[in-house]
């Protein structure tokens, strides 16, 4: 993160460009729920493809599932989530507001602000409340006959209740791991910090399932692969840590867990959390469904439940750890310049492609061409408005990386001025090997410049 950055600088280039709008705006908003604009919804769609290039398309051991959000609501009973998934919470009978028992530290009394819930004389705190965070409704017709059920708060369970069918339909054998991306909800009551913590978000899931003496061995290795995928995306090594949480802080389901950390401008928060998770939610589901969940070796018969490494991570959390990572503000010749020094796949748009003299029919025209034979492989945008400087900076407040302007040299000897939005190196290629020079510049590694 860059020093100086605020959520609030992050916020308003979000709105400014059409990344992120807090939801239902026109009607006054709704807390810790937010809209994703054009930019927001590419971008979104380049972490979880990167995502999902690395958990399954680029190895042999993982397969992808897609399960539903509405599920049986036993499976939420033998998860644990019906009897366990409470956060504590308090009440000020002072100022009416509600505070997370455990987060009493992070927040602002309703009255004073500048104090903690609790600490001036007016507050008066009610014994903690266990609540729980998952969201019900109803299937059926007839609201007081309906089946209760629940909004899933996590992809996981999809994932363990169809183990059968994948080990069994992709012949895969421990270890072996099943990734799902995914909507999920939880009714959080503390604020959200901005798309930080939501009321609905997308998850990236990966439930790996191996021998019970090896657990231990693929947790660690997927602490490390989780890490170096966030670096291989260009986050900061230095703005990225490990904590491993203290045993009083354990899920029940978990025998270790660790978050990886990002330091987002309110401070070191968990960005994905990776955990042993053990036998639990496979020998839980075979009890509670009467379904036997267990690896059988065709060969030799032997039979084990399989413990479970799980690396859990939040699309939106990420997406705002790569805007933080990425937010620069730079001053060139006498000019302030604001831009995203985004990786170039998770970028929301590869190229610009802008006509110096847009009202010359020539220019006008190879612009139009060369937009169209890019657009074929990948996202780029034509801009013919206003003047080129302005153009360049919009282009650099969404994080695109590269710009090709066409001008009259073009109209002599068919070549472009292709601009690089980091060091703002400008270079000549020809028309003709424009797209080859872009694909190659987007598959070769890059890593985030080094901060002035
Ligand atoms: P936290 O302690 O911040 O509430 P958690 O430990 O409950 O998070 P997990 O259950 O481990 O979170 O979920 C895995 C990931 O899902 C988190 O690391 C985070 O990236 C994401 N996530 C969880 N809750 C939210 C939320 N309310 N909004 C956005 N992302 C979330």
């Amino acid at each position: 993160m860059a020093s100086g950055l605020t959520m609030d600088k992050i916020v308003s280039l979000a709105r400014r460009r059409g990344f992120v709008f807090p939801s239902s705006e026109i009607y006054g908003g709704l807390g810790s729920s937010y809209d994703y604009g054009h930019y927001g919804v590419l971008l979104k769609e380049n972490v979880k493809a990167r995502w999902l290039e690395a958990m399954v398309q680029e190895r042999d051991d993982i397969v992808a599932l897609d399960s539903a959000i509405i599920l049986h609501p036993r499976i939420w009973e033998a998860s644990g989530h019906v009897g366990g998934f409470t956060d504590p919470l308090v009440d000020c009978r002072t100022c009416k507001k509600r505070f997370r028992a455990d987060h009493l530290a992070d927040e602002q009394c309703g009255r004073k602000p500048s104090k903690r819930p609790g600490e001036t004389s007016e507050c008066d705190l009610t014994e903690a409340r266990q609540f729980n965070l998952m969201f019900e409704t109803r299937v059926g017709p007839v609201e007081e006959t309906g089946q209760r059920v629940f909004l899933r708060p996590e992809t996981a369970q999809g994932i363990f209740v169809n183990f059968k069918n994948v080990a069994q339909l992709a012949r895969r054998k421990p270890p072996f791991g099943i990734a799902q991306v995914g909507k999920s909800f939880r009714n959080e009551i503390t604020p959200g910090n901005f798309i930080f913590r939501t009321l609905e978000f997308e998850q990236m899931e990966m439930e790996f399932f191996v021998p019970p003496d090896a657990a231990d061995q693929w947790y660690r290795y997927w602490i490390d692969e989780r890490v170096a995928w966030y670096v291989r995306y260009g986050l900061r090594q230095e703005s990225l840590r490990v904590r491993p949480h203290e045993p009083d802080e354990l899920s029940h389901y978990s025998s270790a867990t660790s978050d990886i950390e990002y330091l987002y401008p309110i401070g070191w928060s968990e960005l994905e959390g990776i955990a042993n998770r053990g036998t639990f939610d496979l020998t839980a589901h075979a009890e509670a469904s009467g379904t036997t969940l267990e690896w059988v070796d065709g060969g030799s018969g032997e039979r084990y439940v399989p413990a479970v490494i799980e690396p859990a991570a939040g699309v939106n959390r990420a997406m705002l750890a790569f805007l933080c990572d990425a937010y620069d503000e730079e001053v060139v010749g006498d000019r302030e310049r604001t831009v995203l020094r985004l990786h170039p796949e998770i970028a929301p748009v590869k190229v610009a492609v802008l006509p110096l003299i847009p009202r010359d029919a020539g220019i006008a025209e190879r612009a139009r061409a060369l937009h169209q034979d890019l657009r074929r492989v990948m996202v780029a945008e034509h801009d013919d408005g206003g003047q080129i400087g302005r153009r360049y900076r919009r282009q650099d407040e969404i994080g695109t990386p590269w710009a090709l302007t066409v001008d009259e040299q073009t109209l002599v000897d068919e070549t472009v001025t292709i601009r690089d939005r980091d060091t703002l190196a400008q270079e000549r290629i020809s028309i003709s090997r424009a797209r080859e020079h872009l694909l190659d510049r987007l598959a070769a590694p890059w890593a985030p410049p080094a901060r002035g």
